[in-house]
């Protein structure tokens, strides 16, 4: 009883606060499961006979993957990735490294799976470093999608819901360490 109250309490409201800042109710967790309801029908309609590694991008794209793989309708493995930046003694003062690809995905069909694009730049760094790996095709399916901010090429080929440029929490997405467990999507009240 006492936990089914502590679920309710963090689901659906109209506005929470996170590291003092407030945020409003901006997409809910019906819409979410309807959005992810459509991308899993294409992603199935795409891959269910082709045995696809499905890579999720942590920390952000772990709900997300989660409801995206539950729905495939064949089989797929999955694994996740986590791009870390260090600082570093190259000229642009940071280092990246794609870390958690143990898994051999040369001549496989990878599916990226992503929490949000934004500018490009994570995303374009990770297909970089999976491309030398040789997959036999690699795709890239993302929850959100902030086009007016996109400044790259590559296509993004399965997206959940395309956003403006503000700034969302929820459903995986933080603010400052906070807010990825909420089951709905807030937005930042400016
Ligand atoms: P990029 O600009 O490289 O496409 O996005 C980089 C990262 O910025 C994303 O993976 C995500 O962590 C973060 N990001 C971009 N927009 C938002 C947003 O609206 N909310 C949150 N919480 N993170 C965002
Ligand atoms: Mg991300």
């Amino acid at each position: 009883m006492k936990l089914l109250t502590l679920k309710l309490s963090f689901k659906n409201m109209n506005s929470i606060e996170l590291h003092n800042r407030k945020f409003n109710l901006f997409i809910d967790a019906n819409s979410i499961q309807n959005a992810i309801d459509n991308v899993a029908n294409d992603i199935n309609r795409d891959y269910k006979d082709r045995n696809p590694v499905f890579l999720g991008v942590l920390n952000g794209s772990f709900l997300f993957t989660a409801d995206v793989v539950r729905r495939f309708e064949g089989n797929c493995e999955v694994n996740f990735i986590r791009l870390a930046s260090y600082q570093g003694t190259d000229s642009t003062g940071t280092i990246k490294e794609v870390m958690g690809l143990n898994e051999n995905i040369k001549n496989r069909d990878v599916l990226i799976l992503e929490d949000i694009v934004d500018s490009g730049n994570t995303l374009e760094y990770i297909i970089e470093v999976l491309r030398s790996h040789k997959p036999r095709s690699l795709k890239v399916a993302t929850f959100l999608f902030k086009p007016k901010a996109y400044l790259k090429d590559i296509p993004v080929d399965y997206v959940g819901i395309e956003v403006g440029n503000e700034f969302l929490v929820g459903y995986g997405l933080d603010f400052d360490g906070h807010g990825r467990n909420l089951e709905d999507v807030y937005i930042i009240e400016e």
